[in-house]
């Protein structure tokens, strides 16, 4: 298998060492993220930066913590002065989505607990550190077209995910 048979990987741009998420910083590199991005697999994206937002910006959250809801368009993302942000996750989301399509993506790795990226887990939409089940709007969609989602607690699940995938073509 040559590099570029490798099956791709779309990863949170935070988890990269970019300075993307909200407050301005990034959220580590961890080594076989460096290891598949030296391996040439890696896609990086931050979808709420892709969707038009700002780097840092207000934190958004989720009232409910499920972004199928948004998908749906049930919900708002709404930031903790109250904007409706979510045109900018809904275009970020799209933005994966067209990544997933154009790479033939079938595994994802993205931060854990984000409104966009998060797999398990959301804040609830209070703004007071409460977590629910549920996934982020980024994850829901990405869900919807068959990719799985882990997060960086979850690398070795993504790496031997990534192992069972044949070739691109
Ligand atoms: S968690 Fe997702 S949306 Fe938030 S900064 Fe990281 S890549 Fe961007």
């Amino acid at each position: 298998m040559t590099r570029s048979d490798l099956p791709k990987v779309l990863v949170s741009a935070c988890l990269l060492g970019q300075p993307v998420r909200y407050d301005g910083r990034a959220s580590g590199h961890p080594d076989l993220l460096q290891q598949w991005q030296a391996e040439g697999r890696v896609l990086p994206l931050c979808p709420e930066v892709a969707g038009g937002l700002p780097t840092p910006r207000p934190p958004a959250e989720i009232p409910g913590g499920q972004g199928a809801q948004v998908l749906d368009g049930g919900v708002q993302v709404l930031t903790v002065a109250g904007e409706d942000v979510t045109a900018q996750f809904l275009a970020g989301a799209q933005q994966a989505l067209a990544l997933v399509r154009q790479h033939g993506i079938r595994v994802a790795v993205l931060k854990a607990g984000s409104p966009s990226c998060g797999n398990h887990l959301t804040y609830d939409g209070t703004f007071s550190g409460v977590k629910v089940p549920g996934a982020g709007v980024t994850t829901a969609l990405l869900r919807r077209e068959g990719v799985q989602v882990f997060s960086e607690l979850e690398l070795e699940q993504a790496r031997q995910a990534l192992a069972r995938l044949p070739a691109s073509p």
